[in-house]
């Protein structure tokens, strides 16, 4: 870092890379993979950079940068953005084609700070940034340093909470857009802090997939959601589906095939009920995946593609998938109306489901003009406010409040 001190009156900005999900390369496709995945990156990202900038690898998946000129977050953030550009595509090592993404924190330079001092800093905002989801950015402002502690006691909370079990499900309604009727419920996983009340899955789930607690916690829902819909009865002359959400690490935990299987066995649910919601961060290798999602299929069980767009699968992969169904992320929903192109992009996803003999769910639908459209599309399926709120769900006798707002349709 003595680059630091040769020109002090050279604005710059320091980057802390961390990839995303390296350890799950190491470990599905060793430690020899993992390494020339580093320098395939290393290279990649050297020519995201200008080649006066200063670029380091500093241990294990961790990078440096220095970017020189640079005295606003937003030239910084376009660096950055390079940075993720030149990641999106996927890294053919041998036999292997991985994908991989990075968190970088940001801190603009100060001359009047010690270099470290800028490298912790810069590290505190990825560690910030990797909270918010692979792939993302964030740039240092004091403060952080205290969520990141606030996060600790949170992570202690969270190793409590798994011993005590001190967590609820919520299950959403899924419709039929064409009949109003229902299909079947997601799992939605609900955690009430002794003190903070209820934490959204989006702040600990990312903390369970960090620290491990994700095989247990995934192992109680699967569990709990298995059992709850085994006692359903049939409504419209089906048995509702459960869909659960199992996140990257949990997916890749050997074994998970096994587990479903031993649930299923033990709840006696049928598998054509159980839908298994996996996301595009699952699926960084693709014989790995396809192995894995071929013997979930062998189970009977059916498997979607949750927050479908925001991800980096390739179509050609994706054809090669096993796969039932593909989820419309929210985003794209909520986008509906604002401008031509987000119908394009919904009236694609829903051609590409149809055209790869996929069904496909629009989530977060809230009003009715979005629940038109969706529906004039071909868009069989829906989740949403308008339908019905994820609630706890005791009986189906409780059904009626769930889907107050489809009578209006
Ligand atoms: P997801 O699987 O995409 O779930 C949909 C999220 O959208 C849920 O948030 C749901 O409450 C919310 N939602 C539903 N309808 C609407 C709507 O009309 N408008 C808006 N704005 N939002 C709506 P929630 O329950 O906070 O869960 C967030 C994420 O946490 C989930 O996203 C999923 O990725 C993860 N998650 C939840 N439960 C589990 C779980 O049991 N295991 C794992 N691994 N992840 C979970
Ligand atoms: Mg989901
Ligand atoms: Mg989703």
């Amino acid at each position: 870092m003595g680059a630091l001190r040769r020109d002090p009156a050279r604005t710059f900005a320091v980057l802390y890379l961390d990839l995303d999900r390296f350890k799950l390369v190491n470990d599905s496709a060793g430690h020899e993979v993992g390494d020339q995945l580093l320098c395939a990156v290393a290279r990649r990202v050297r020519k995201a950079l200008r080649p006066t900038d200063f670029f380091a690898r500093i241990g294990g998946d961790e990078f440096a940068a220095i970017v020189y000129d640079v005295d606003r977050a937003e030239q910084a953030q376009a660096v950055t953005r390079r940075i993720h550009g030149v990641l999106e595509s996927p890294f053919r090592l041998g036999e292997l084609r991985l994908y991989t993404s990075t968190s970088i924190g940001i801190v603009l330079g100060d001359a009047t700070r010690a270099p470290d001092q800028h490298l912790r800093q810069a590290d505190t905002a990825m560690y910030s940034a990797k909270q918010g989801g692979a792939g993302a950015n964030r740039v240092y402002r004091d403060g952080l340093r205290m969520e990141a502690r606030g996060r600790l006691h949170l992570e202690s909370d969270l190793h409590r909470a798994v011993e005590e079990e001190a967590f609820e499900l919520h299950y959403q309604p899924i419709i039929d857009l064409r009949t109003a009727q229902l299909r079947g419920f997601e799992a939605l996983i609900r955690w009430e802090h002794p003190e903070r009340g209820w934490i959204s899955p989006c702040e600990f789930i990312p903390i369970a997939e960090e620290t491990g607690l994700i095989r247990p916690i995934g192992q109680w829902v699967l569990g709990a959601a298995c059992r709850a819909a085994a006692s359903w009865s049939t409504i419209h002359e089906r048995a509702p589906t459960v869909s659960i959400n199992v996140s990257p690490r949990e997916f890749r935990e050997p074994g998970l095939p096994d587990r479903v299987a031993a649930v299923l066995d033990e709840t006696g649910l049928d598998p054509s009920r159980l839908l298994i919601e996996i996301t595009e961060g699952c699926m960084i290798d693709e014989e790995a995946t396809i192995a894995l999602l071929d013997d979930l299929k062998d189970l009977g069980i059916r498997l979607a593609v949750d927050d479908f767009g925001t991800g980096y699968s390739s179509l050609s992969y994706l054809s090669r998938l096993p796969l039932d169904m593909l989820k419309i992320d929210h985003t794209f929903v909520a986008a509906l109306g604002t401008g031509h192109h987000d119908e394009t992009v919904v009236r694609a996803i829903v051609t590409l489901a149809h055209e790869l003999e996929m069904s496909v769910v629009a989530e977060g639908i809230e009003t009715p003009a979005q629940l038109g459209f969706l529906s004039r599309q071909g868009c069989e399926l829906g989740q949403g406010y308008l339908i019905g709120r994820p609630q706890a769900l005791t009986s189906l006798a409780d059904l009626p409040k769930h889907l107050e707002g489809v009578s209006a349709l």
